[in-house]
C-alpha cells in the first residue's frame, strides 16, 4: 500500500484507572505518501493527544492504553512506533517524522542566533560533520522557507513570528523526514501569513515528497491546503473524507457546523456563527453519539446507540467514513 503511517485503534489516556481522562478514543487514520491531511476539531477535541501519543512524545501523565502506529519504511516490514526502543525511536522522530509543536515559533532558543539553533540540529544527528557543511545546509534550509541567509545571524526577537515560524519548518526539515506533522503552528500569526505559510509547505512537499499532519481549528484553511480532512470530537474522529468532499458535502452536523463557523475561502468575511454549546466533559461523555445534546439534527437513537464510524450506506463505494445516525454505515451481509 501506499500508507506511510497506519494508526490503528489508539486510546491515549490522561491518568490511570477510574481517573483517567480517555483524550484519544479508537481512533483509526491512514497517512499517505506525500498527502496533506488535516486534522480539525475544537479545543479539547484531542488533536494535540492524538499527535503526541502517534509519535510517542506524550508527557505524562499520558499513556497510551492500546493500539498500534505501524511506519511503513521504504522497502521494509512495518514497524509498530508504539513498541519502538529509545534507539529506534529516536531516528525515528528526528530523520523520519519531525514536529513543529503548538506554540513551537516561540520555542525558539532566544539567547541563540537562528544560525546556531539550525547547525545544532545537524549536529545533533550528524556530529562528523563539519562546521562549514552545517553552515551551508543551514543556509539551504532557510532559503527553502524563504528566508534570507543574511536572518542566519539574526535573535529569535529580531523576527517576525512568520519568520520564527518558517525557521521552526526549516529546522523540521533538517533532516529530510518522510512525514512532517504540524500542530496548530499558525494561531498567533495573522490569516495572510499563515497562507503563505501554508502555500509554502505545500510547495516544499510536493518538492521534497514527504507527507504531512496538520493540525488546527481554521477549517478553512484545511480545505484550501489539504488532500483529506479527519474531524475530532470528543476524542472520537467523526468524519474523515477528501477535502472537497468535505466542503461540498459535509455528512456528520458537527463537520456542517465547524464549517460555518469560519468565515467563507472567498468573498467577504462572514460573521462567524460558531457551534451552539460546549464540547463533551470527557469525564462524563454524553450516552450514544458524543455530540447530541449539541446537533440540530439529533434523533432518539442519537442519545441511546453509539454511532460506529465507517463508509456510509448512502455513500456506498466511496472513500469517506463518517459515524452519525443520519449517514448509517454500510450493510456489508446484503
Ligand atoms: P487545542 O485545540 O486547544 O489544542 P486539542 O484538540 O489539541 O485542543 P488536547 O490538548 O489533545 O486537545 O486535549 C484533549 C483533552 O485531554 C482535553 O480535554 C484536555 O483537557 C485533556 N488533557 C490534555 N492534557 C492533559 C493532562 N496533562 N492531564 C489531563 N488531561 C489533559
Ligand atoms: Fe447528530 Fe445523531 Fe448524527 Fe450524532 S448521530 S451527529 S446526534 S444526527
Ligand atoms: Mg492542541
Amino acid at each position: 500500500s501506499d500508507a506511510v503511517l497506519e494508526i490503528r485503534g489508539l486510546n491515549v489516556d490522561y491518568g490511570l484507572g477510574a481517573d483517567a481522562v480517555h483524550a484519544v478514543r479508537d481512533v483509526n487514520l491512514t497517512l499517505h505518501r506525500g498527502e496533506v491531511l488535516g486534522l480539525a476539531g475544537e479545543s479539547g477535541s484531542g488533536k494535540s493527544t492524538l499527535a503526541y501519543g502517534m509519535t510517542r512524545l506524550l508527557p505524562p501523565p499520558g499513556v497510551v492504553a492500546s493500539g498500534e502506529v505501524l511506519y511503513h519504511r521504504d522497502g521494509g516490514d512495518p514497524v509498530d512506533v508504539l513498541r519502538m526502543d529509545h534507539a529506534q525511536l529516536r531516528a525515528f522522530r528526528w530523520a523520519e517524522t519531525a514536529i513543529v509543536f503548538q506554540g513551537a515559533m516561540n520555542s525558539l532558543n532566544p539567547v541563540h542566533r537562528v544560525s546556531t539553533q539550525l547547525t545544532d540540529v545537524i549536529k545533533a544527528h550528524d556530529p562528523r560533520s563539519t562546521t562549514a557543511s552545517r553552515l551551508a545546509r543551514a543556509r539551504e534550509l532557510l532559503a527553502l522557507v524563504g528566508i534570507a541567509p543574511d536572518r542566519l545571524d539574526s535573535y529569535p526577537h529580531q523576527l517576525s513570528g512568520g519568520m520564527r515560524q518558517r525557521v521552526m519548518i526549516g529546522m523540521a526539515l533538517a533532516l529530510e523526514p518522510r512525514v512532517v506533522i504540524m500542530d496548530e503552528p499558525t494561531t498567533a500569526l495573522d490569516v495572510v501569513v499563515q497562507r503563505q505559510i501554508l502555500r509554502q509547505l505545500v510547495d516544499l512537499r510536493e518538492r521534497l515528497g514527504f507527507s504531512v499532519v496538520f493540525i488546527t481549528h481554521d477549517l478553512s484553511l484545511l480545505v484550501e491546503f489539504s488532500d483529506r480532512i479527519a474531524i475530532m470530537y470528543g476524542g472520537r474522529i467523526v468524519e474523515e473524507a477528501a477535502a472537497a468532499d468535505l466542503y461540498r458535502d459535509p455528512l456528520h452536523p458537527y463537520s456542517d457546523g465547524l464549517l460555518h463557523s469560519f468565515p467563507a475561502l472567498r468573498g467577504p468575511r462572514r460573521e462567524l456563527t460558531g457551534i451552539p454549546g460546549a464540547p463533551p466533559d470527557l469525564r462524563s461523555m454524553p450516552s450514544g453519539c458524543s455530540f447530541h445534546p449539541r446537533c440540530p439534527r439529533a434523533m432518539e437513537r442519537c442519545g441511546v446507540e453509539v454511532p460506529v464510524l465507517g463508509v456510509p450506506g448512502d455513500r456506498r463505494g466511496s472513500d469517506r467514513t463518517v459515524a452519525c445516525w443520519l449517514h448509517p454505515v454500510q450493510d456489508n451481509r446484503f
